[in-house]
């Protein structure tokens, strides 16, 4: 028991799946721990569904093998698999009431009446869907058979739940209460969650590790801080929202810092990043909240520190964009900035308007690729 508490609770090793003309999942290894939330971020149709569905015995590896809890699962059926799968479309049954939806899975696996009875009650109640246990999927909220969907698979008890962005098909607002819905009901039940997405927001919100996808393969598998404040590779920094990338070269190296010169013939200051210390540095990016705006050239020069002209401002809310052209350069470039609407008016501010930018070096990240 002890020895199963230590292994991982998923395991992928060189997973190979190819269709006609693609390689839709190219020698990818990941490891899960037992009760986290794992997410496997990327665009459309870089190998996610897919690699959930050799998961989820649905499709067969082409190389590779799947373990769960330590156990080679690659010739395991899927109904005899410990996993559960919750779809994009949430493919609950039309003709059933919630209640039998919640059922269905508990009567297939034959487990007493009493017993379905029983779990089914905790899990109305659970999921807060109390009074609503004859109503048939159709006369639900979206919220709601959300709600149902993923009861009907907890209420089978897996080791580890497979979700195939389950929230892709709700609104904003009602995507990011069920993501704290999600978290919550996660963290109480404990059970594994390999987690599908494209929305790096949902990724960031609900993950304790985040995989990040690209055309088959893995960029970065991280924590979401450590993906969204160092992302590896412009690939993962322009997904996660870094829009500043300067791609360059290291001029300069030591105590810990790097100088970088830019294409565009800007120089920047970084922190030399320790964990990936004898690949090459293609560049560096800073995300548009972390580059502060002053309104005049202060007198004193610091790192990071360039003059531009402000040529576009939206206002978005809870921030204010601003696109910023970089005077006197080899290159034209231009930096997107985000000041938070609480502590800059955007009216401080007017399009045509000289500036100067600054970061600090700890703001930005090296890009290896
Ligand atoms: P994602 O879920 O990340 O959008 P998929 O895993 O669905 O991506 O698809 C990865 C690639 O494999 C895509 O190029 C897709 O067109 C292709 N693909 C997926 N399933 C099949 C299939 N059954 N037959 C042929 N090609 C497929
Ligand atoms: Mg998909």
């Amino acid at each position: 028991m002890q020895e199963q508490a230590r292994l991982p609770c998923v395991e992928i090793r060189n997973l190979v799946k190819k269709f006609p003309g693609v390689i839709a999942v190219n020698h990818i290894n990941l490891k899960v721990k037992h009760g986290e939330v794992f997410s496997l971020l990327g665009p459309s149709g870089c190998g996610k569904t897919t690699t959930l569905r050799i998961l989820a015995g649905l499709e067969t590896a082409d190389e590779g093998e799947v373990l769960i809890e330590g156990e080679v699962i690659n010739d395991v059926p899927p109904y005899r698999r410990d996993c559960n799968l919750v779809f994009q479309n949430l493919a609950l049954f039309p003709h059933m009431t919630v209640e039998e939806n919640l059922a269905y899975g508990l009567e297939r696996k034959r487990v007493p009446k009493s017993e379905i009875r029983k779990r089914v009650g905790e899990m109305l109640e659970f999921m807060q869907l109390n009074g609503m246990e004859s109503r048939y999927t159709v006369q639900l909220s979206g919220g709601q058979q959300q709600r149902v969907a993923l009861g009907r698979s907890l209420v089978l008890k897996p080791k580890l739940l497979l979700l195939d962005e389950p929230l892709a098909a709700l609104d904003r607002k009602l995507r990011k209460d069920m993501q704290v819905e999600l978290k919550r009901i996660q963290k109480e039940v404990g059970i594994t969650f390999f987690y599908v997405t494209h929305d790096q927001k949902v990724a960031l919100a609900i993950s304790d590790t985040i995989a990040v996808m690209r055309e088959g393969k893995l960029e970065q598998v991280a924590s979401p801080e450590e993906i969204y404040d160092t992302p590896r590779t412009r690939f993962v920094a322009d997904f996660m929202g870094a829009t500043n990338i300067f791609p360059g070269k290291v001029i300069a190296r030591g105590g810990g810092e790097i100088q970088l010169e830019t294409e565009s013939g800007l120089k920047i200051v970084a922190l030399a990043d320790k964990a990936s210390n004898n690949k090459t540095i293609t560049g560096v990016c800073v995300h548009p909240e972390r580059i502060n705006v002053l309104p005049t050239g202060p007198d004193v020069e610091t790192e990071n520190q360039f003059n531009g002209r402000i040529v576009g401002m939206i206002y978005q809310g809870d921030f204010v964009e601003l696109k910023i052209h970089l005077l006197s350069r080899k290159k034209d470039v231009s930096v997107t900035a985000h000041l938070d609407a609480r502590l800059s008016r955007k009216d401080s501010f007017a399009v045509g308007q000289e500036v100067t930018i600054q970061w600090d070096r700890d703001g930005s990240s090296t890009l290896h690729g």
